[in-house]
């Protein structure tokens, strides 16, 4: 089976677009059960945000999408994170900290399908290790999961084509 996917504006302020992965009709966020904009999950690398040049003239937000929807496409391997393990990152700490905790996957493509595994929450304390579970297995990330009230995802399957389509409409109306 597979899922739909798309990705949409989801809320639009003065300097920031926000953004979200829509599946089967409902934002991931929902399905994870988190707030897409709360503090600890808010930082996603789709949102447009506008920053002051003058105070940051380095800062290329545009640079940061395209290389997410690069990173979601699965063309840059290993994806990045602070981790620096393969997984991506979906939803962070709003001070840009993956240490802090994020939501994150592993991203698998096949000819037709690109299949997400093991969305779920890390941290600095629990790292997901593929086909291991987490890192450590001293500390209770179960426990902690619960508490945060968050229903990770086991996988989702797309289309491939209709996948990457959403990321080329994504990149010519937002970031051309
Ligand atoms: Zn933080």
């Amino acid at each position: 089976m597979k899922n739909h996917f798309e990705i949409r504006e989801v809320k639009k302020e003065d300097k920031r677009t926000s953004f979200d992965f829509f599946v089967d009709g409902k934002a991931l966020s929902e399905w994870l059960n988190i707030n897409r904009f709360d503090l600890a999950f808010c930082d996603f690398d789709l949102d447009l945000v506008e920053v002051d040049k003058s105070k940051f003239p380095n800062y290329n937000r545009t640079k940061i999408n395209k290389k997410a929807a690069s990173r979601f496409l699965g063309n840059d391997q290993p994806p990045f994170n602070q981790f620096e393990t393969n997984r991506i990152v979906l939803y962070r700490c709003h001070c840009g900290v993956d240490y802090c905790g994020i939501i994150s996957f592993l991203l698998e493509k096949q000819d037709d399908l690109i299949i997400w595994k093991e969305i779920t929450y890390e941290n600095e304390d629990f790292i997901y290790v593929e086909n291991k579970s987490y890192e450590n297995d001293g500390f209770n990330c179960k426990e902690e999961i619960e508490s945060k009230g968050l229903k990770p995802i086991k996988e989702l399957r797309f289309d491939r084509s209709k996948y990457e389509l959403e990321f080329k409409n994504y990149l010519n109306n937002y970031c051309a």
